[in-house]
């Protein structure tokens, strides 16, 4: 078995260490609380995945936390997955807005570390942050006229946001929208259309 729930006691020091932030665990989780639903073969398969691996995946669970900065994540520099159990993330293109299943919410961030696992998810972090932007001209002076150039530069989503534009998408369309449809759960059709209750 290499997928471990970080226990209570342990998870404000990791927390700490990862976002220098304060978040605690009030209450002790069970293999149960993150197998994969039966009805999802893409969860179990990523489940599977990760379990069958030689890298031991930790996730920790955070349910007393007071700092916007803690967030439900996955860090592939050690392997953990966060979740913010205290949240509720809802889906805000429909009306009334949708909760996000929190095993939908889990396997998201299950399906980065199948990402890294797979060796995609350096891959697609390093395509996004050096892609360059050629979709539009800019007006620039070439010997002494005013001509159209291509407009050159980096993509700016993963700079100005913190997150990979490229990896997410890869994510959704692997795990979660699949995820989302075996469970017959609405599923967001872009990765910000998603808010905090
Ligand atoms: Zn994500």
């Amino acid at each position: 078995m290499t997928i471990k729930i970080i226990p209570p006691s342990l998870v404000a020091g990791v927390v700490m260490s990862s976002f220098h932030a304060e978040g605690t665990c009030t209450k002790p989780r069970t293999m149960t609380d993150i197998s994969p639903p039966e009805a999802s073969t893409t969860a179990r398969m990523i489940f599977q995945a990760l379990k069958q691996s030689s890298t031991e995946f930790k996730i920790a669970f955070i349910d007393n936390c007071a700092d916007a900065a803690v967030t439900s994540c996955y860090d592939n520099t050690i392997n953990t997955i966060f979740i913010r159990a205290d949240k509720q993330y809802l889906l805000t293109e429909y009306s009334p807005r949708v909760e996000m299943l929190p095993i939908v919410l889990l396997y998201h961030e299950l399906g980065h570390a199948k990402q890294y696992l797979d060796g995609a998810g350096e891959r697609l972090v390093k395509e996004d942050s050096s892609a360059t932007y050629t979709g539009g001209n800019q007006m620039s002076w070439k010997g002494g006229e005013k001509v159209a150039v291509p407009k050159r530069g980096k993509i700016s989503q993963f700079n100005m946001h913190g997150y990979s534009m490229n990896l997410e998408t890869n994510n959704m369309r692997l795990h979660e929208w699949p995820i989302s449809r075996e469970l017959g759960v609405p599923l967001r059709s872009k990765y910000t259309d998603i808010c905090e209750a």
